[in-house]
């Protein structure tokens, strides 16, 4: 199974973030643009936090709050859990299992470098259990 590393460099490095003085609206609308789920909250280089849709729908509409009002650094998650380009992605999944989220920044010591989705991660095993199933087809009939 590929390790993360070799995932990001075959997916891209692009990471979408977003300051945390920006409002949610800001940054809602940003996800609509990317077709992604989930912001970085960066101040500079540093990450400082993640936002994904779900906090969105828990912390501001159900709470009756604006989004244009309302700063990412609000809602935001402060605890971010984190991949390391040698881990694999059976580690990521289980990670993501364990603590249902569905976002995993990549850091190479304080560099970011990716980010994976739930998304990302079944797709590639999906792969790689086609690949198998096509060698075993190709070892049974030959
Ligand atoms: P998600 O399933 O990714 O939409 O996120 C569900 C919740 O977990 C939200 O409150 C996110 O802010 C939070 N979250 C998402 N990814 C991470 C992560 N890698 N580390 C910590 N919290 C996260």
């Amino acid at each position: 199974m590929k390790t993360v590393g070799e995932l990001i460099n075959s997916k891209g490095a692009e990471v979408q973030s977003i300051s945390p003085d920006n409002s949610v609206y800001e940054a809602v609308q940003k996800m609509a643009e990317y077709g992604i789920g989930a912001l970085l909250v960066m101040e500079g280089d540093k990450v400082i936090g993640i936002l994904s849709e779900r906090d969105y729908a828990r912390k501001v509409i159900l709470q009756n709050r604006g989004s244009k009002t309302t700063k990412v650094s609000e809602i935001m998650t402060t605890n971010v859990n984190y991949a390391e380009p040698d881990h694999s992605v059976e580690q990521c999944m289980s990670l993501m299992t364990e603590k249902r989220f569905r976002h995993l920044p990549v850091m190479d010591g304080d560099k970011v470098v990716g980010m994976l989705s739930i998304g990302d991660l079944v797709k590639e095993v999906i792969s790689e259990q086609q690949s198998t199933i096509e060698m075993l087809e190709k070892y049974i009939t030959a």
